[in-house]
């Protein structure tokens, strides 16, 4: 059973230092989606929820946005700690009334989620000038993916993801956080190349509470992926990323793919093929751009 509640923020937009937008905008505090992996688990700590993460939403509630132009040019990211598209989107609509408030505003749009739900704004998002819309995605196999979040089949966002683009709308397969032995990333992009403008890798991050519990998973299920599984995460080994690095360049130049570390794919033409941004240790990129290391391979 899921807490829901209603709280009254201050504000709805946040200034980041995401790579990915200028501002990140989270509608509630918590998400159903209850992966096992999520990165925004650590979010509990500010809440005053003791229920487990994925089991409380607070739906948020902000005055409203005076002079939405002077966001013009910037780019807003829709999910950085919980999906915008959660199934109780469908009764609250905090998105679809933060989408309509920003309306005409020439913000830059980009909504990171795991669900088909995203398709009821589709003509809200097509307002927006370079709007995106990304799915997280990484397997193919609807088993694992029922074991690891309570969000729509893989399937269903794949048919989302075609009928944006199909609508004109740029789509991101964000194939994160890719499982050492399980994520298939090259039939990932195989099934996803002509049907999105953006494909962005992202390794397996293991900490705090959900370290355990991935690798509990792995002992039962995966037994087998054990011995590397410890090799990279309790010996801090980095082969299997460089080794996979080396596969998926080889992949892109035999499919005529770009293959970067910094994403240029909205300079591209919309019917361009997509370009493959890693994003893999992206905390240690993100540190070295800011001293002003270079951050292409
Ligand atoms: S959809 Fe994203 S924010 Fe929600 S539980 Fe999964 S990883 Fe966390």
């Amino acid at each position: 059973m899921v807490v829901i509640k209603e709280i009254e923020t201050r504000s709805i937009l946040t200034k980041s230092n995401l790579p990915v937008g200028d501002y990140s905008v989270n509608p509630y505090v918590g998400c159903t989606h209850a992966c096992k992996y999520c990165y925004a688990s650590f979010m509990k700590r500010f809440t005053n929820h003791a229920e487990p993460w994925g089991e409380f939403l607070d739906v948020k509630h902000w005055p409203e946005i005076k002079n939405p132009q002077k966001y013009c040019g910037k780019e807003l990211f829709f999910g950085s700690v919980t999906d915008p598209y959660n199934p109780q989107e469908e009764i609250y609509q905090r998105t679809r009334a933060l989408l309509k408030q920003l309306q005409g505003s020439g913000i830059k749009l980009s909504i990171q989620t795991k669900s088909d739900l995203v398709l009821r704004d589709i003509d809200l998002i097509k307002s927006f000038p370079d709007a995106r819309v990304g799915f997280s995605i990484n397997t193919l196999d609807e088993a694992f993916k029922d074991d690891m979040d309570k969000a729509v089949s893989i399937e269903r966002r794949l048919a989302a993801m075609r009928e944006l683009h199909d609508a004109g709308i740029r789509t991101t397969c964000f194939i994160s956080p890719i499982f050492p032995g399980i994520t298939d990333v090259s039939a990932i992009i195989d099934r996803v190349k002509e049907q999105c403008n953006l494909v962005w890798l992202e390794n397996l991050n293991l900490r705090d509470g959900y370290k355990a519990v991935i690798m509990d998973y792995i002992a039962e299920k995966y037994p087998n992926l054990l011995p590397l599984y410890r090799e990279i995460y309790t010996d801090g080994s980095r082969l299997y990323w460089e080794t996979l690095d080396r596969i998926i360049r080889t992949c892109a130049e035999k499919s005529g793919l770009e293959y970067m570390w910094d994403d240029d794919s909205m300079e591209k033409p919309f019917d361009a093929p997509p370009v493959i941004v890693n994003f893999f240790y992206h905390e240690e990129i993100k540190k070295s751009a800011k001293k002003g290391g270079k951050t292409n391979a």
